[in-house]
């Protein structure tokens, strides 16, 4: 594998009450099948199943945290101390495990997840790369209602943007969010703090705006610069890593929420639409307009989606028959997720 497809994968949350009437997954570990009651009253009648099969890149099903991250993001983490761009998304519904699998259970080191296995392994490897010096940030950003906010604003030392923050195209179609605050780490552990800064920044900020921390979209991103200690020349290489905890895919606000719940579920809604229709576009390779900037999802992962990049998608799903009309959703999208190319490049650079 030449990393030139987006690599999908589909991780069921364990269940007692596990569908094995609807869900079927082939031994080949890339097929999951779904079987669906038709809607016709004649099929009803005969009590019909038609089926839907996906290709995924794996199935995950009572696979350990360890496993999962072997699987999904140890290369993607390799690739990008080498200078490529990484990216690693969990999609799905709200309890399908996306924070789980991103960030894990935090009383548990066992069953922590890929952000903290990330910053392991980034700092493990630097150690054994002698002839290179490397230079790692942080940064941590939510986007709520088509807001962007700083998790790590919090952080002493930080100074706060006047203006706010808001998503920059810079050269080669690269992007930034200016005002996001960068933190410098030397190690794991101050990795690991700023994450928890972040994660309990999240969780307040969720208490004062009385908001579901659910209904946001979370970015953490690692920024790798490496030079050679053992080259005189101007050489250096960069690369981000993005981790992306997006907020909840169910459809929301059909029914009786009002008021704030009504906003922040439209609020979601366009921009994981905006989100798939990005994806749509990117798959297209004939199609020339790729419409990032309706939304600042979207936009802040112009550079991180299709194009120069690793890209990871873990769609999360319920194994229960409750949940099989969400699971075949999610699934859609993970399979139109897959059709996106990637052209991963190193990202070199030349002191002037
Ligand atoms: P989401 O972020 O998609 O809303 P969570 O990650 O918060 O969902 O998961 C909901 C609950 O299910 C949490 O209590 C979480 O610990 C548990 N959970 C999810 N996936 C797993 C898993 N693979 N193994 C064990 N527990 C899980």
């Amino acid at each position: 594998d030449n990393g030139s497809e987006v690599r999908v994968f589909v991780r069921i949350r364990p269940t007692a009450r596990f569908a094995q009437e609807l869900i079927e997954y082939l031994p080949d570990g890339e097929t999951i099948n779904i079987r669906q009651r038709r809607d016709s009253k004649r099929d009803v009648v005969n009590n019909q199943l038609s089926s839907r099969s996906f290709r995924m890149s794996g199935v995950l099903h009572d696979v350990s945290q360890e496993d999962v991250y072997n699987t999904v993001a140890h290369n993607v983490v390799l690739g990008a101390l080498e200078g490529y761009n990484g990216t690693i998304m969990c999609f799905g519904q709200t309890g399908a495990g996306k924070t789980y699998t991103m960030t894990g259970a935090t009383e548990s080191y066992r069953q922590r997840g890929l952000i903290p296995r990330a910053i392991q392994q980034v700092f493990s490897e630097v150690e054994n790369r002698y002839s290179y010096s490397f230079t790692i940030h942080l940064s941590y950003l939510e986007i709520y209602n088509e807001t962007l906010l700083d998790l790590l604003s919090s952080v002493r030392g930080t100074r706060a943007e006047p203006g706010g923050l808001a998503v920059v195209e810079e050269a080669r179609g690269g992007v930034s969010v200016k005002g996001l605050s960068l933190h410098p780490v030397h190690n794991e552990d101050e990795a690991l703090n700023l994450l928890f800064e972040g994660e309990m920044n999240r969780v307040i900020g969720s208490h004062a705006m009385n908001k579901n921390s659910s209904r946001s979209h979370c970015i953490l991103t690692i920024y790798m610069e490496s030079h050679s200690r053992t080259l005189s020349d101007a050489r250096y290489i960069t690369a981000k890593l993005n981790l992306v905890d997006l907020a909840g895919s169910e459809r929301l606000g059909k029914t009786g929420s009002e008021g704030k719940e009504q906003k922040e579920a439209m609020s979601i809604n366009r921009s994981l639409s905006f989100l798939e229709q990005t994806i749509l576009a990117l798959a297209d390779r004939r199609r020339e307009h790729v419409p990032f900037r309706q939304s600042k999802l979207t936009h802040s992962l112009r550079d991180s989606l299709g194009g120069n990049c690793n890209t990871i998608l873990v769609a999360n799903i319920y194994g229960e028959a409750a949940h099989i009309e969400e699971t075949l959703t999610t699934l859609r999208f993970a399979s139109r997720m897959k059709c996106i190319k990637t052209e991963p490049a190193v990202n070199e650079h030349i002191d002037p």
